[in-house]
Formats: structure tokens, C-alpha cells, sequence
């Protein structure tokens, strides 16, 4: 039997678009395989506040279905719970050509330098898994470039004083102030806190042939409806398509990747999906495998592709795929003012500030903060009401009605501590729509991660009074699971095949031809928001595959 690609590539997400590009341009041949449908602004659930990724009450605008997809989500008491996509535990990002970049706010940060080497700069706290990258700052600085001027980001070089040296600017200026921006660039300055607008994967002039955003008050977690948000469905995907050299298949769930007699990866087995398709099963053989799937489906993908050779999932001889997963805690402080703050112009995000991200005394990390995405009123109502408001009759409806434009609020990503406990698993009992065992999510946070999270949601209060709040409130989540749409770290690299998944390039440990290119690289997951890093990361390995294919 002869490969029918060169390479194929499972998910068409951040890394899985432009690992796809890459090698398509440099001549060889790829197949996408999305599990989700190219999607358009206007199919996509544009006007509808209850279901999208912001806000998940009734169901999603991208996927995956909420029939037939299920996961098993562990609570913090250790009862199990079967979950659809919508539903609390689940941790979806999305299901789609460009996946969450076809929905993200699209917050474009670097990691800082220390970032890359936590462990060596704070230690290893008890019972966490907290390592260096096996690459620093300065390797990945030419590939945040290449993300920043080929995908398209606006903002600032040099405006972020704590950032790693930079050789060039963004190929686009900051988006515009809103009306809560010179408040807190006030309350910033009256701390000693440096400032800047927040780098954004969003055309603030036009640019790669689509227009500059137009300000629209829904930006985070629906499509864009200028297309002036770039993600990889209309960046690197259509370049990668152009070139002649690579085919995109969606609605095709990859069930497992195929290996032969003496466990050599030699393709993967599908399954078509469509809605009103019978679900066709193949297998298409290929000379190598990349998986880009997220963090959590990467990590069941090796799980389910158990061989005679490696009964446990390829690359799992040491019990780490899986292990570590990790997102985001977001601690957040709301300010209500006396002048009215909101604006509702989008994107929302307009002032941020570094100096918290390290060298807070006796703290592991920290995070950037910074102010947040315009909310929809839904989303108000849900989350920003003051903790002693009633949520129902006429003091919510007024402070609705009076609160609105005069609250603001600031939240950061947390540096999490990653813990070998949190973990996917392979569930026994529930099975998806064709017949697989699902994703099993279990473990909380490390007490470190929470001790990062309270000393951060106490700096967001402070800025937030130094800019004029007459009130504050807002808290941090409870202590449990984290990884959301921010999921990483399950299938590690590192330099040690005794403690990580993969090697510094991505390619999993035993295997010369089976490659991670997604989030589950992350041995840590940053300050900041990833998608950057996932698509420098995936430039890279991609170029690197690319070379020695
Ligand atoms: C509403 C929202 C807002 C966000 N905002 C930001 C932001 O401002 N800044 C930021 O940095 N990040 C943001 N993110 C997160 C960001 O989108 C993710 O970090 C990023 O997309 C993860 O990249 P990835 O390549 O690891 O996986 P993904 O981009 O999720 O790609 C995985 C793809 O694989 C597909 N797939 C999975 N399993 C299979 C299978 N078996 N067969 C075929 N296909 C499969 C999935 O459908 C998906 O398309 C946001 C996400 C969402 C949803």
C-alpha cells in the first residue's frame, strides 16, 4: 500500500491551520480532516446570546453537536458526570475550520521570557508538575514574528515594557481607546503601573485583503462580521489550499491513528460525519501524522490508538499523555464608576498592563490584566451583578438598567502550576456517537495556582479603585478543573522521554513519523492568553517536519 499524503494533519484549529500552510508552501502534500463544517458569519448563530462560545446556556454556534458528543466530567468530590458540549465541565473551545480562532476575542500575547523557565526560576512546588520548555524566549522570538505578520496582529512593539526583545514591530497599529481606557490608564499610573494596548488578532486598518474592524459589540465568541478577525480559516487555511497541495475534509471525525504490525504510524482511520450522512469508515494512509486537535481530544486520540506494541496509547509508555492538563483561572475585580464607563464599542479590550506577570513577592508567577471584551447584557446579568444583589425582581432590574454603562472590569489569566493529577483519561462506560470511549476530565488546580489567583484578584481591585470605582466586587472561581478554551499541556515535550510525550519538536517519543502540534505541548501554559504561542509553536514544528520530510 502506498501514502497517499505526505503529511496529514488532524484538526483544523490555530495550529493545525498553519502547520497545514507551512507544508503545503514548502511542496508537500497535506489533508486537513476537521471534524466540525466550514462555517460564515451568517450561519454561524450571530445574533443569538444564548448560544455561542461566550456564553454557553442553551448550546454553541460551532460545535461539536450537543447529541453524541458527550465527556465525563469529574467534580472536585470525585462524582463523575456525564456532560454534553454546552454544559459546565465539558471545557469545549470549538468544533469548526479555524476553530476558536473563528470565534476568539483573538488577544495575541507573547509569554514572557521567565515564562519559558519556571521551573528554574521559582523551584518546583510540592505535588506539581511546574518544568521549563525545552526552548526559550529567544528560539521562539522569529516564530511569534512570522504568527504576528502572517495571521495579523495589531498593536504596539516596544509599548510592553516586560516584553523579550523584539526585531520588529505588529504589521498593524493598536485598535482605539473606549471610554473606560483613560480611567484606568489613571489608576494604572497613580499605582506605578505601566500600560499599553493589548496586542489583537483583529485588523485595525485593513489588511491581507479584508477590512478593519468596524467596532461591532460582539466580538468575542462569534465570527466577525466585517472579517477584519483573523484566524486560520481566512489566513493560513485558504493560502494553504491555494497552493494546489492540500485537501480539507470536514465533517470526518479522525477515530484513531492507524500502525502496522511492528507499530509504525502509517495513517489514521475516519469516520464521515455529516448530519445526514451514514457514517462511512476508511482508513487513508499517509507518510506522517500530525495531531492538532486541542488539548484534550490530541490526548484521547493517543489514548484510543492503543497498538499490540502500545497497549496503553501510542506515546504513553511512561503514563503522561494526558497528565497536566491545565487553562486559565481568571480572578476578576468590577468597578462601578460614577460616569458612565461602557461604551459598548468593541473589541473591548483596550488597556493592559506586564509588571504583575512575575517577581511578585513569595508568588509563583502571575498574570497580565487587563480589561475585558464588551459583555452582552446576558452575560452582565450572569456574571458582573454585585455578589449581594438579589438576582431577580426590581433591585436587579435597576441596577441593570443603572449599572450597565457605569461598570468596568479587570481579570488576567493566571500562570497555572501545572498538576500531574489533572488529567483526560479514556472513559470506560459513556461512549460518543461512534462507539469510542470519551474523554474522562478529572483533578483541581494545585493550592499554588489558587495562591497566584487570590494575590492577582487583589491587584485588579486595587487598580480598579485607583481608577475611580466607587465600588468593587468580584472574586475567583472556585478551586477545581481548569482548561476551558485556554486547554494545553497533555501531551508535553520536553528533552526526557521518561517525563514528556514528545520531543522538543513535537515528535512523540518511539515514533519517527507522529507529531503533537497543538496546545498539548505547552509544558506550561503562560500568563497570558496562548493562541500565539500555539500558532509560533506550530510555525516552527511545522517548518521543522517540513525540512526533514
Ligand atoms: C470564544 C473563545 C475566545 C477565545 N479568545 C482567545 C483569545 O482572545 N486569545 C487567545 O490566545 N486564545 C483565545 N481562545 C483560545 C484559542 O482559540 C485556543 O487556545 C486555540 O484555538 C487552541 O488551539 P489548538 O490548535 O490547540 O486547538 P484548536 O484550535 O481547538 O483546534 C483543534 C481542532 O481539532 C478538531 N478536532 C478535534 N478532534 C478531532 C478529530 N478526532 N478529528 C478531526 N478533527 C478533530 C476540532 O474540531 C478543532 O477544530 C479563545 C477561544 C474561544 C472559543
Amino acid at each position: 500500500m502506498t501514502a497517499a499524503y505526505d503529511v496529514i494533519i488532524v484538526g483544523a484549529g490555530a495550529a493545525g491551520g498553519v502547520a497545514a500552510c507551512v507544508l503545503a508552501e514548502a511542496g508537500k502534500s497535506v489533508l486537513l480532516i476537521e471534524r466540525g463544517r466550514g462555517r460564515s458569519y451568517g450561519d454561524s448563530g450571530h445574533r443569538d446570546h444564548l448560544r455561542n462560545h461566550r456564553l454557553q446556556a442553551y448550546g454553541v454556534n460551532t460545535g461539536p453537536d450537543i447529541e453524541g458528543n458527550p465527556r465525563v466530567f469529574v467534580d472536585p468530590l470525585g462524582e463523575s458526570h456525564v456532560v454534553r458540549p454546552h454544559e459546565n465541565g465539558y471545557h469545549n473551545n470549538a468544533a469548526t475550520v479555524g476553530s476558536g480562532t473563528f470565534v476568539y476575542g483573538g488577544l495575541a500575547w507573547r509569554f514572557h521570557p521567565d515564562d519559558f523557565r519556571m521551573a528554574s526560576r521559582y523551584g518546583v512546588p510540592d505535588g506539581s508538575s511546574l518544568a521549563d520548555w525545552p526552548v526559550s524566549y529567544d528560539d521562539m522570538a522569529p516564530w511569534y514574528q512570522r504568527a504576528e505578520i502572517e495571521i495579523g496582529v495589531s498593536g504596539k512593539g516596544g509599548a510592553n515594557r516586560n516584553e523579550g526583545p523584539r526585531a520588529r514591530d505588529y504589521p498593524m497599529p493598536p485598535i482605539g481607546p473606549n471610554r473606560a481606557t483613560g480611567m484606568l490608564a489613571q489608576g494604572a499610573a497613580a499605582l506605578g503601573l505601566s500600560t499599553f494596548t493589548p496586542p489583537l488578532l483583529i485588523n485595525s486598518i485593513a489588511h491581507g485583503g479584508r477590512p478593519a474592524c468596524i467596532r461591532c459589540g460582539s466580538c468575542v465568541g462569534f465570527p466577525c462580521p466585517s472579517n477584519g478577525k483573523n484566524g486560520t480559516q481566512n489566513t493560513v487555511i485558504p493560502r494553504a489550499l491555494a497552493t494546489g497541495r492540500c485537501e480539507l475534509m470536514t465533517e470526518t471525525v479522525v477515530e484513531r491513528v492507524a500502525t502496522d504490525d511492528v507499530g509504525r504510524v502509517i495513517g489514521v482511520d475516519i469516520v464521515s460525519t455529516g448530519a445526514d450522512v451514514t457514517p462511512v469508515r476508511r482508513r487513508i494512509l499517509s507518510r506522517s501524522v500530525v495531531l492538532s486537535a486541542g488539548a484534550i481530544e490530541t490526548a484521547r486520540l493517543l489514548l484510543l490508538s492503543a497498538s499490540d506494541r502500545e497497549p496503553h496509547g501510542l506515546g504513553n509508555a511512561h503514563d503522561l499523555v494526558g497528565r497536566h492538563l491545565q487553562g486559565h483561572v481568571y480572578p476578576t475585580a468590577f468597578g462601578l464608576f460614577e460616569e458612565e464607563v461602557q461604551d459598548s464599542q468593541g473589541p473591548g479590550v483596550t488597556i493592559a498592563t506586564t509588571d504583575y506577570n512575575h517577581g511578585n513577592d513569595g508568588i509563583v508567577g502571575g498574570a497580565m490584566l487587563a480589561d475585558d471584551f464588551v459583555m452582552l447584557p446576558i452575560i452582565f446579568w450572569k456574571t458582573a451583578l454585585p455578589d449581594d444583589l438579589p438576582r431577580y425582581g426590581l433591585a436587579a432590574k435597576h441596577f441593570m438598567r443603572d449599572g450597565f454603562r457605569r461598570v468596568a472590569q479587570i481579570k488576567g489569566p493566571v500562570h497555572e502550576i501545572p498538576d500531574p493529577d489533572c488529567r483526560v483519561q479514556l472513559d470506560d462506560d459513556v461512549r460518543d456517537r461512534f462507539g469510542r470511549p470519551v474523554a474522562r476530565l478529572s483533578g483541581v488546580v494545585h493550592a499554588e495556582t489558587m495562591r497566584t489567583t487570590m494575590f492577582m484578584l487583589e491587584k485588579a481591585h486595587d487598580w480598579m479603585r485607583a481608577s475611580g470605582a466607587i465600588r468593587t466586587w468580584g472574586g475567583s472561581p472556585p478551586r477545581r478543573l481548569s482548561a476551558g478554551q485556554h486547554q494545553a499541556g497533555t501531551c508535553r515535550m520536553g528533552t526526557d522521554p521518561a517525563t514528556s510525550v514528545t520531543d522538543p519538536f513535537g515528535r512523540v517519543w518511539g515514533h519517527e513519523n507522529l507529531f503533537v502540534c497543538d496546545a498539548s505541548l505547552h509544558p506550561t501554559n503562560g500568563g497570558f492568553n496562548p493562541v500565539l504561542t500555539i500558532m509560533a509553536m506550530a510555525f516552527r514544528n511545522a517548518f521543522h517536519l517540513s525540512e526533514r520530510l
